[in-house]
């Protein structure tokens, strides 16, 4: 991958989490330390949200529901100053995957 398009990556992931962050704080939503765990649990919410829509077979649901814990998610590591950092991880994280075995050396899923 060129250093160019890893740049562009970057910068794409920084404006999801700076976009979430700024609509949710506007519809008044913020995330301090203390209430991580109850932030964590409305993402959860919102993959059971995608889990009924699954069950019922409404792919667009499903693909709303997904948004959904995607931007809480953003918001959440906007939030709690983790932008940059997240960031990095995620991509380290993506490279690391590239790396490992298949199933991660597991037999089940
Ligand atoms: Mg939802």
């Amino acid at each position: 991958m060129t250093e160019q398009a890893e740049e562009k990556k970057d910068w794409l992931l920084k404006e999801l989490i700076e976009k979430s962050q700024q609509v949710a704080n506007l519809k008044g939503f913020k995330v301090d330390w203390d209430s991580t765990p109850t932030y964590l649990m409305l993402i959860v919410t919102e993959l059971s949200e995608a889990m009924e829509k699954w069950r019922d077979d409404q792919k667009e649901g499903f693909k709303e529901e997904i948004a959904d814990a995607f931007i809480r998610l953003f918001h959440m590591v906007g939030d709690l100053g983790l932008k940059e950092e997240m960031v990095k991880s995620i991509l380290g994280k993506l490279k690391y995957n590239e790396t490992r075995p298949y199933r991660h050396g597991r037999t089940r899923l």
